[in-house]
């Protein structure tokens, strides 16, 4: 029975990384005919941020992947909020220090300090374990009386030394590490709260994970995992390891960050993100006017291919076609120009029936009530193929809506004349209702040579009269859509 869990933090906001995990954990279970979890890990409380988990809960669902059981809808395993599932942890970490798996550790912050100012790359542990591991060097007694007395401390897991634990990846294939190099994690901190590694373990067992799609800077988290799982005694049957490859910068130098969006000019969060504390707002793919079809479509393509050429997927064709050995182990570089291109294609190949509801509401906002739909679709399916954002439909159609007030003049007047007035002047009593815009075309290029021009010259200025500037789709198709009253008033607008 396949069960998958998107473990994330109530950190901040959610970007891409985040999001392609719960993607392809997604795909996996739906594949599978599997169960989707989504576990809120908010046991570190000095990150924790007010909101972050709605936000999560909020993009995941923008994106089409509801979990089967969560926080919200709850579920067989309930609670999934790590916070509220504290007093099991604490079992463990007594059961791992009274098997000598684990130990109580009193370092005062000050002496930790002084390590790491001592030490450079100090981790506790390897070569410092003789000094560090005070309370293996003392007495139970004096454990004992050191408890009684109240005094901080945590609880560390005892890396054991010149042992390789190893384990398969299903992407990365066998995977070991030595020991020695692995530090004695905090379990438990001194607030009696887990530390991630202790809850992810407990979690992942508790909910019966099947397997454990995660971000592959989770890797040399692993060995300790897979530790704890044996120390625990819960057998060689541990969830399977699936290691994502990580997101890199445009560049490929080094992984992508919540940080780089900003800098580099583009979204990597999902959604739009106000920081509660600063109001500093990050915003999201989202807003910016992505589908949230074409988002979870170059998510997947971070990545994960199907062997094939081909790059638009529906989320129900990525489920069909979904397998973890078509996952890459490079890193894939995240490109925003392919991501716009993504996008275009998934707005290109869209119904003006799906579109209709975001442009009338980008056009709400900005004031203009759009009542006719029939009117509304003519003008989605001309401009749609110029779209590359939700957001480009209102700076691209507005003119459907609004006659323009402003127009290019540079482009047009410097060969303006008073014959090609007169040629406008005549072009606008032959327009009717009910031509195709092949006969205004053909009207037009008649006229033109009844006034001596060429079709050509007369075709810019026709342009900016009825659209403001040079952009915007074939003429004489505008001129058909805005109707013959509306193209003939804008014609003797321009004229005087
Ligand atoms: N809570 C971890 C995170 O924030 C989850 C890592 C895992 O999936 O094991 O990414």
């Amino acid at each position: 029975k396949v069960r998958v869990r998107f473990a994330p933090s109530p950190t901040g906001g959610l970007h891409l990384g985040g999001v392609r995990t719960a993607l392809f954990n997604y795909l996996f279970a739906k594949k599978h005919n599997g169960t989707f979890v989504l576990r809120v890990e908010d046991t570190d409380q000095t990150r924790f941020v007010a909101g972050a988990e709605a936000y999560i809960a909020s993009c995941l669902e923008w994106c089409g992947m509801k979990p089967d059981e969560s926080p919200e809808v709850g579920g067989p395993f309930a609670p999934y909020r790590q916070s509220e599932r504290k007093s099991t942890y604490k079992q463990y970490a007594d059961q791992l220090i009274a098997d000598g798996f684990a130990y109580y550790a009193f370092d005062t912050p000050e002496e930790l300090d002084a390590k790491r100012k001592e030490i450079p790359n100090f981790t506790y542990g390897l070569s410092t374990r003789g000094d560090m591991r005070n309370s293996l060097t003392l007495a139970d007694e004096e454990v004992n009386a050191l408890l009684a007395a109240n005094t901080p401390h945590v609880v560390r897991i005892k890396m054991p030394a010149d042992e390789t634990v190893s384990f398969t990846d299903l992407i990365r294939g066998h995977v070991s590490f030595d020991t020695n190099l692995v530090d004695d994690k905090v379990l438990l901190k001194a607030d009696g709260m887990p530390t991630y590694h202790l809850a992810v373990v407990a979690d992942d067992k508790a909910m019966e994970i099947s397997h454990i799609f995660r971000g592959e800077e989770w890797l040399p988290s692993a060995p300790i995992h897979v530790l704890l799982w044996r120390y625990l005694g819960w057998g060689d049957e541990m969830p399977q390891w699936v290691h994502l490859p990580l997101i890199l910068k445009p560049d490929g130098n080094g992984k992508l960050s919540k940080r780089d969006g900003d800098r580099l000019g583009f979204p990597v969060y999902a959604q739009n993100w106000t920081d509660p504390k600063t109001g500093d707002l990050t915003q999201g793919f989202k807003e910016l006017g992505f589908m949230p079809e074409a988002f979870v479509n170059l998510l997947a393509m971070l990545g994960w291919n199907d062997g094939t050429e081909q790059e638009i997927f529906s989320m129900a064709e990525l489920v069909e076609k979904f397998s973890i050995e078509r996952i890459s182990k490079a890193g894939a570089k995240f490109d925003f120009e392919k991501a716009k291109w993504y996008n275009h294609e998934w707005i290109k190949n869209s119904t003006a029936e799906t579109l209709m509801p975001t442009v009338k509401q980008a056009f709400a906002a900005q004031g203009t009530a759009i009542n006719d739909d029939v009117y509304l679709a003519k003008v989605i399916d001309l401009i749609k193929d110029r779209c590359n954002l939700l957001t480009d439909f209102v700076p691209q159609s507005v003119y459907f809506f609004v006659a323009p007030v402003e127009f290019d003049l540079p482009a047009v007047q410097p060969k303006w004349s008073a014959e090609k007035a007169a040629f406008f002047n005549a072009y606008a009593a032959v327009i009717t209702d009910g031509l195709t815009a092949q006969e205004l075309e053909e009207k037009f290029k008649e006229l033109a040579s009844t006034h001596s021009f060429k079709p050509g010259e007369l075709m810019l200025p026709f342009r900016v009269m009825l659209v403001g500037g040079k952009f915007g789709p074939g003429v004489f198709d505008i001129a058909v859509a805005l109707g013959a009253t509306e193209t003939i008033q804008r014609i003797q607008t321009a004229l005087t």
